[in-house]
């Protein structure tokens, strides 16, 4: 049967027409499973009116009242990450495993927004002029916005909204029309949790519905994550619009493997960050810089691996890696391909040739691949594929290594692996990105750090979740208190100084 998915506003899902819909896939099967509500700006406005009408009371809410919803909230997503899980695959096409790694690391900012009263607090200075005393305090910002990827249907709206409500905000979330059904689950949840209707609410829509909310007067902040052109787009148009903005774009992840590097362990890690959801991760490794002599090894590892994984649908507990979110994203990720070769790599693993176990052959699907011998001129270096395409460049020594990862518009994440703590250092300290992994692929932070890139990957001054959230979604007000006594007046014109 086929599904309808719709705006969720004011506590319940919206019951007016649709001017627009939009299909959603099952890309393992490659059919159309149901349809999804595209909103234009009225449902935006009616949506940002139930958050607003929301906002003075959820304000007002204790903090213990908030954190008592939010810990409910924590139980309930917990016991329903299995339901959520094939959810995300159904849509989006990863395996359930890694749909279920998503929702685990959403699940860490929840709990980390858990701890809010101890976030929330601010400084207290007694005697900062004689019987003058002074304390700051964090006050929510009113109604905020995220407009979020397929991608991480339920992972990166939750890098933004737990934090956002926690600290007295009232919400609306743009998600992805491709995967839309995961913001209304979670959407359900927060009824359940006790979350007064109005704090959360949903829009489903493409960029018509972001421009209405990035246009939107009472929306005072937006987040977004999603690709590059959108991202400085959207942190254009709503910085002009007065709101605050945190736009996370595109990446273009390097790995660089030393001379020293234990070459299996970092095989290993090459594969599995490169082909894990198909490469569809923006922490993905999709460029192994590999510093001679040794390149062959390295590739052969990477390749006898990666060959290996098996290809087949989400829901298959078996299958490493499903199909690509359409068959439009698959045809572009594949073109890389034949123009890498064109263009003189070496395709030294060809996805398009991979076995697929299970599914239909309308399904999404690509396997991995690796281009050898790729050079920073070549489309397939230079553009962010976003699929489980490898790049591996080979460079002559740690400078010139470090020297390409620095050269490259992105700054999101990159890697290195090596068993000399010397040169990881020089790596961590010296290189230009905003997450940093040392024997580590994908480092991704945990919610108490902020995760955020650099360069092109971020347009914005703050990071997303750990304090840097907190700081995005309060403004800071600084109270300065006397009680004078009787007698203790007087009026005085000089400029007031801390006497
Ligand atoms: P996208 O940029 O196409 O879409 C992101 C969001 O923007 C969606 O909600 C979409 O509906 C909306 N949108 C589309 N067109 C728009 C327009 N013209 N104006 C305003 N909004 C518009 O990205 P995607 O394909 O959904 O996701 C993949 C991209 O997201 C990749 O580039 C990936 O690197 C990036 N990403 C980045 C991070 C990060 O943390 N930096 C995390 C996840 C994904």
């Amino acid at each position: 049967m086929s599904k309808h998915v719709t705006h969720w506003i004011g506590g319940r899902s919206h019951t007016g027409p649709a001017r627009r819909r939009g299909d959603i896939y099952d890309p393992a099967t490659g059919a159309v499973t149901g349809t999804v509500d595209l909103a234009g700006g009225a449902e935006v406005d009616a949506a940002v009116a139930a958050a607003v009408e929301a906002f003075p009371a959820w304000r007002d809410a204790s903090l213990s009242r908030r954190t008592s919803v939010l810990f409910r909230f924590r139980e309930l997503l917990h016991a329903g990450a299995d339901e959520l899980a094939r959810l995300i695959s159904s849509e989006h096409g990863k395996v359930v495993s890694d749909a279920a790694g998503e929702i685990a690391r959403g699940l860490e900012v929840v709990e980390f927004a858990c701890g809010i009263p101890h976030l929330l607090k601010g400084g207290y200075s007694e005697n900062v002029s004689t019987r003058v005393d002074a304390f700051s305090v964090l006050q929510p910002l009113g109604v905020v916005a995220a407009v979020s990827p397929f991608n991480f249907p339920a992972m990166v709206p939750m890098w933004t909204f737990p934090v956002a409500i926690a600290c007295g905000n009232t919400f609306v979330l743009k998600p992805s029309e491709k995967d839309p059904s995961a913001a209304n689950f979670l959407a359900g949840l927060w009824a359940r949790a006790g979350l007064p209707d109005g704090v959360f609410n949903v829009v489903h829509g493409d960029g018509e519905a972001v421009t209405a909310l990035m246009e939107h007067p009472d929306v005072k902040a937006v987040s977004f994550v999603g690709s590059t052109p959108i991202a400085r787009h959207v942190y254009e148009t709503a910085a002009r619009h007065g709101k605050r903005v945190q736009a996370l774009g595109g990446a273009k992840n390097h790995m660089v493997v030393l001379p020293d590097a234990d070459l299996d362990l970092a095989a290993d890690a090459a594969v599995s960050a490169a082909f894990g959801s198909a490469g569809e991760r923006c922490m993905a490794i999709s460029a192994i810089v590999a510093v001679e002599p040794v390149a062959d090894a390295l590739v052969e590892r990477v390749r006898e691996r990666a060959a290996r994984l098996r290809v087949g649908p989400g829901h298959d507990e078996r299958s490493q890696m499903g199909p690509l979110v359409t068959g439009a994203h698959r045809d572009k990720v594949a073109s890389y391909l034949e123009s890498g070769v064109r263009e003189g790599a070496t395709l030294a693993l060809d996805g398009r040739v991979h076995p697929v176990v299970g599914g239909s052959p309308e399904g999404f699907w690509l396997g991995p691949s690796l281009l050898d011998h790729v050079t920073p001129e070549m489309s397939c270096y230079r553009d962010e594929i976003f699929g489980p395409v490898l790049s591996v460049l080979r460079v002559p020594d740690y400078d010139a290594a470090l020297e390409l990862v620095n050269a490259s518009p992105y700054g999101n994440g990159a890697a290195v692996f090596t068993r000399d703590g010397g040169a990881a250092r020089r790596f961590h300290n010296e290189v230009e990105v905003g997450m940093v992994g040392v024997n580590v692929p994908i480092p991704v932070p945990m919610a108490y750090y902020s995760f955020g890139g650099w360069k092109e990957s971020l347009f914005g001054d703050s990071h997303a979740h750990g304090t840097e959230g907190v700081h995005f979604y309060t403004r800071t007000k600084a109270v300065t208190t006397r009680w004078p006594g009787s007698g203790q007046g007087g009026v005085n014109l000089g400029f007031p100084t801390n006497g």
